[in-house]
């Protein structure tokens, strides 16, 4: 391999996704995707889509769909940018609106998808470690920085940081772009997006993956000030990255139109989540406090890496990270009533 190549491919380090098993019927909870059906409205808005939607180029700047989150978000549309899933949004901001030239600050166990995009793009990163209880201390995050970046609620541990905290982390860092992702908010947070008309240097992440229910459809989005999402949009139109398509756009609008199906979902899985943790405590293991769609626990005696393995053979799947110091716990989506009693079923007879 020429020293070029290996230059190349050493900056290209692929992100590890978690498992999409494709043909197996599997209890699949490694990946926290909803275990709900999307709002009917997204289906029906999808099936009736006219040919001549599907003719033509979708609207470049998903105007109709931007319009109905800034509504619900209690913003206005040009402090709204969408993206196909939130991965494609962070990708932009970690290209586009970061001060390369200093370090990224993040907690140290977070998003492990956030260090594979700064070897990308030549950032370099610092990572700072969490308390003993695994919370993160914002007083830690007044360095020199190009930018700051967290998971809230935290993934992989669940652990949600008090919008008092963000605040405090934005005052701190006034001349930072300040990305609170919020993939999981919906399972229990306050979302920082009402800070958004206040600081200037804050964006907020959002996907319709998760409370949605719509991994499939690709569709996150932004919130900030309106300098920040024009900063987005100067990106995304630098190599003309894809807009929505027209079934996302569709499906996703038709979403957020209807609170009521969402807002059962999230009552659904977090009142699953807690009758799951009073389960998993109840034969020994530890669970940290979530305000996600999962859980991550761990047995004070027996090995994570056997209880996956021995899961794994039942036919459930949850998320083991080899590494070093959460390789001794598992993540654990919350799944359907019946999805939480198969696990348990199959921990059982272990
Ligand atoms: N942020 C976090 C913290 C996540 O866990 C995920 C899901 N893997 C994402 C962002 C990306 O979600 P999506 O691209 O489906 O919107």
């Amino acid at each position: 391999m020429s020293r070029f190549w290996s230059a190349v491919t050493h900056q290209l380090t692929p992100y590890v996704p978690g498992e999409q098993p494709q043909h197996q019927r599997l209890i699949k909870l490694n990946t926290n995707e909803s275990p709900f059906d999307p709002a009917p409205g997204v289906m029906q808005a999808i099936a009736e889509t006219p040919a001549e939607l599907l003719r033509r180029y979708p609207d470049p700047e998903s105007v109709v769909l931007r319009s109905a989150i800034a509504e619900r978000m209690g913003l206005a549309v040009d402090q709204v940018f969408v993206g196909n899933g939130s991965d494609e949004v962070l990708g932009h901001i970690f290209q586009g609106l970061l001060n390369h030239s200093l370090p990224l600050l993040l907690p140290e166990i977070s998003y492990s998808f956030y260090p594979v995009w700064a070897s990308l793009y030549g950032i370099d990163i610092e990572p700072l470690a969490l308390a003993e209880d695994f919370s993160i201390n914002v007083e830690d995050y007044a360095r020199p920085n190009g930018g700051i970046i967290l998971p809230n609620p935290n993934a992989p541990t669940g652990i949600l940081l008090p919008l008092a905290d963000i605040r405090r982390l934005l005052d701190m860092n006034p001349d930072s772009v300040v990305v609170i992702d919020e993939a999981y908010i919906d399972f229990g947070g306050q979302s920082a997006a009402a800070l958004v008309p206040e600081y200037d240097n804050l964006l907020v992440v959002h996907t319709l993956s998760k409370s949605r229910s719509l991994a499939g459809l690709r569709v996150g989005y932004a919130l900030g000030q309106a300098p920040l999402i024009d900063g987005l949009n100067r990106v995304k139109n630098s190599f003309n990255s894809y807009p929505l398509d027209v079934l996302a756009q569709r499906g996703a609008l038709a979403s957020i139109e209807d609170e009521a199906w969402f807002q059962q979902c999230c009552e659904q899985v977090i009142a699953n989540r807690e009758m799951l943790r009073g389960q998993l405590q109840e034969r020994g293991f530890e669970v940290l406090p979530s305000s996600a769609n999962f859980l991550f626990v761990r047995h004070p005696e027996r090995s994570a890496l056997t209880i996956f393995n021995g899961l794994r053979e039942q036919g459930v799947i949850v998320r083991h990270f080899n590494t070093p110091p959460i390789d001794q716990f598992l993540r654990i989506s919350i799944g359907s009533h019946e999805d939480c009693l198969a696990l348990l079923e199959a921990l059982d007879s272990l």
